[in-house]
């Protein structure tokens, strides 16, 4: 009987420990998107205990000199697992990482990097320094244990593009710009070699955008009027499904004038916050994920700019 019992114990505790262990696995599944490229697409939900975070894209390439990686992710767990998805498919060194911007989903996976060289706009590196900390609890209280031993590691190479516009790794050209429409500093990579552009969060797609740090949605819509001139052919946002159709840049510049004339409207009529937040979203974004949370907080973050403008 005792043999029994012990044998009921182990199962229940290994059955709990794997439960436990599948709970906080990310299950990354590359998706081959261009030549050398794969793309580890996150969910189009908002940071939770189930996701863990899993919300943005990352992408690596495999170059005959190594790999290159643009963004890290929400954790270091997820940095981890990324490296062992790279390593799925390469025995090539990780010789470059590139953080995009400063929101935490972008570069909390940095200490899993650690061993290599990580850029970012020199703005980006400061904006991390200043607010990484913060952003690292925050992610704590919303997404809970995945976040375990999670510190933020600072980009280690300012990436002056004035200085390095084009960088060659392998057969791979790299060439950079700098935006600011969505968090001020915003870094986006072109692959000319396979028409890939790398977007950053100044492209979501069929996922509502975001606008803590917007220097304000009229800038945002001239960087993406710029951005469709630029010779590509695939799109990766930084949210949201691959594009080759340019239906992704379209849907931004579409949904930001939306909103750009909606709080105009609602500041010219005098509308209260609370009554703004519950306005209508226009039936054609409704194929767009998490409209209302985003449109709400959007609200929260611009409106009184737009009420002080109409005044
Ligand atoms: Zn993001």
């Amino acid at each position: 009987m005792k043999k029994i019992q012990c044998l009921l114990c182990f199962l229940l505790v290994g059955l709990s420990y794997s439960v436990f262990a599948a709970k906080l696995s990310y299950l990354l599944e590359p998706q081959k998107i261009a030549d050398d490229t794969w793309l580890l697409q996150g969910k189009l939900e908002d940071f939770t205990r189930k996701n863990g975070g899993n919300i943005v894209n990352t992408a690596f390439i495999v170059t005959e000199d190594g790999v290159v990686v643009f963004d890290t992710g929400p954790s270091k767990r997820y940095g981890e697992a990324m490296r062992q998805v790279i390593s799925s498919i390469t025995d090539k060194p990780v010789v470059h990482v590139f953080n995009s911007h400063h929101h935490p989903d972008h570069f909390l996976g940095n200490q899993a990097f650690n061993d290599t060289k990580i850029w970012a706009l020199p703005e980006t590196g400061k904006l991390i320094a200043q607010h990484g900390n913060a952003f690292a609890e925050n992610m704590y209280r919303l997404v809970g244990d995945w976040m375990r031993s999670t510190e933020v590691q600072l980009p280690t190479e300012p990436l002056d593009i004035a200085a390095v516009p084009l960088m060659a790794v392998g057969k791979h050209h790299f060439r950079f710009f700098k935006m600011v429409g969505h968090s001020g500093a915003d870094l986006l990579m072109l692959d000319e070699t396979t028409g890939v552009l790398f977007a950053s969060d100044i492209v979501f797609y069929q996922r509502a955008l975001t606008t803590p740090h917007t220097p304000s949605l009229s800038v945002w819509i001239e960087n993406l009027e710029q951005l469709k001139n630029w010779q590509y052919n695939t799109i990766v946002p930084g949210h949201g499904p691959v594009d080759t159709t340019g239906l992704a840049v379209e849907q931004m510049i579409d949904y930001l004038h939306w909103l750009d004339n909606t709080l105009t409207a609602a500041a010219s009529q005098g509308l209260s916050m609370n009554e703004v937040m519950a306005l209508p979203i226009d039936e054609r974004f409704s194929g767009i994920s998490l409209t209302r949370s985003e449109f709400v907080r959007s609200v929260f973050h611009l409106y009184s700019r737009y009420e002080e403008a109409s005044f």
